[in-house]
């Protein structure tokens, strides 16, 4: 883990271009039966646009750990500075990104 923030891009739908996104440090959290999305939302420095990166997709909320999923609930700011410093989840969201 770095100590500073990660510094995410992305082009914004909003302003056209390409720019710096933020960590909102709020988690989206969509329960639809036994199947859950996360999500972490970003915010477009300029515009304010959002952008929600995917954490899970559809998962079973028994795979996921329930302190973890709590720490989402309460928009745990640890967490999501852990997630918005996670260069697997970055890429996985085709997020551009350096320190
Ligand atoms: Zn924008």
């Amino acid at each position: 883990m770095s100590a500073g923030p990660m510094r995410v891009y992305r082009r914004c739908g909003k302003c056209g271009k390409k720019q710096e996104f933020i960590n909102s440090g709020k988690f989206r959290v969509n329960a639809n039966g036994n199947l859950i999305d996360v999500w972490l939302i970003f915010r477009c420095k300029k515009c304010k646009h959002t952008w929600n990166l995917s954490i899970y997709e559809r998962v079973k909320i028994s795979r996921i750990d329930p302190t973890e999923y709590d720490r989402f609930l309460q928009n745990d700011p640890g967490l999501a500075q852990e997630y918005g410093n996670d260069i697997n989840f970055l890429k996985r969201n085709n997020a551009q990104f350096h320190l």
